[in-house]
């Protein structure tokens, strides 16, 4: 965890909860139900306790049991359908969200942007943002309107350093980020804020900012990635969501994810990979493959290509035999 003194004349911000020990005692108790879940995977009571788990990694990963992230005072969403992450996140974001309204009031809202799809996976046009703990943000702008959330350019005159300033120190302080994407310039901006008008050592800033001691140095937690002059991306470490995704395969998750949609919209919908065949598809949905082929309407010539979504039903020998 970084270590950064209180700005000078900052007031101690109370502490909504204490991350490391909560964090170690959760990661202590999934630890001990972690047998019980690889076992009893299909258990239907699972549902209702299982954490939201990050599968794998943000540039393939899957996301089970997500939380939809819920617009609330001083956070605006904008695009709630595809805001799925976990609980971690959602309370790390909406914590740092109150603080920034509490200590610096006024000002405009935190305009939150992807998260994940509800099943996590590829999300177009994003190559990250896979496994429920990517991010995408607006910087606080000044002179906004209230209640204007259409697009406006980042300049130098509009970045509201104190405040995104503010936003970053209070995630970091509850230990709960994993990474940052910010374009150097803007980094600059906090960097120089924080040495002048906060008085900060600059050796102290070193762990936090990649600027100015080259841009992409992998051992601070904000790093430059082209791209991220209008917006922040923020990875978080969600101890308790990847502790419990370390216990599944994508190839588990996946079962579990169709067993999922099956129960809840009677259908699966099946992403066409490079090497796919209709007959290695039927087998690992253990259906049968003119079954498929109906389904999907496919006849025997017809070509599978990378991303078509087949539609997998119920099995169907489990129908029949439901049948007297
Ligand atoms: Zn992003």
């Amino acid at each position: 965890m970084l270590a950064l003194a209180a700005p000078a004349g900052a007031t101690t911000p109370d502490r909504l909860f204490q991350p490391a020990g909560t964090w170690a005692l959760v990661a202590r108790a999934a630890t001990l139900l972690a047998d019980t879940w690889r076992v009893d995977l299909d258990d239907p009571w699972l549902d209702f306790l299982h954490p939201a788990t990050a599968v794998g990694e943000a540039k393939d990963g899957r996301l089970l049991y997500p939380v939809a992230m819920t617009p609330s005072p001083g956070i605006y969403l904008r695009n709630p359908d595809e805001s799925w992450t976990t609980s971690e996140v959602i309370v790390a974001l909406r914590a740092a969200a109150k603080r920034v309204r509490d200590e610096l009031p006024g000002g405009f809202d935190l305009v939150l942007g992807d998260f994940s799809l509800r099943k996590g996976g590829r999300f177009r046009p994003h190559s990250t943002h896979q496994n429920g703990l990517d991010v995408d943000l607006r910087y606080y702008q000044t002179g906004i309107e209230p209640g204007d959330y259409s697009y406006h350019f980042v300049t130098e005159a509009n970045f509201d350093t104190p405040r995104v300033w503010l936003l970053l120190t209070a995630l970091v302080e509850m230990d709960a980020l994993d990474r940052v994407f910010m374009d150097v310039r803007h980094q600059r901006r906090l960097y120089r804020y924080a040495t002048g008008e906060l008085g900060l050592n600059p050796d102290d800033l070193k762990p936090l900012l990649s600027y100015p001691h080259g841009r992409a140095r992998k051992d601070a937690l904000v790093v430059h990635v082209r791209g991220h002059h209008n917006h922040l991306h923020l990875r978080f470490r969600a101890p308790l969501a990847r502790l419990v995704g370390g216990l599944y395969s994508q190839d588990e998750a996946l079962l579990v994810q169709r067993a999922q949609d099956l129960d809840e919209f009677g259908r699966f919908e099946h992403v066409v990979r490079r090497g796919d065949t209709l007959g290695a598809i039927a087998a690992q949905h253990d259906v049968d493959l003119d079954d498929l082929r109906r389904w999907n309407r496919l006849g025997k010539r017809s070509v599978l290509r990378p991303g078509k979504v087949l539609v997998v039903r119920r099995d169907t020998q489990e129908r029949v035999a439901r049948i007297p």
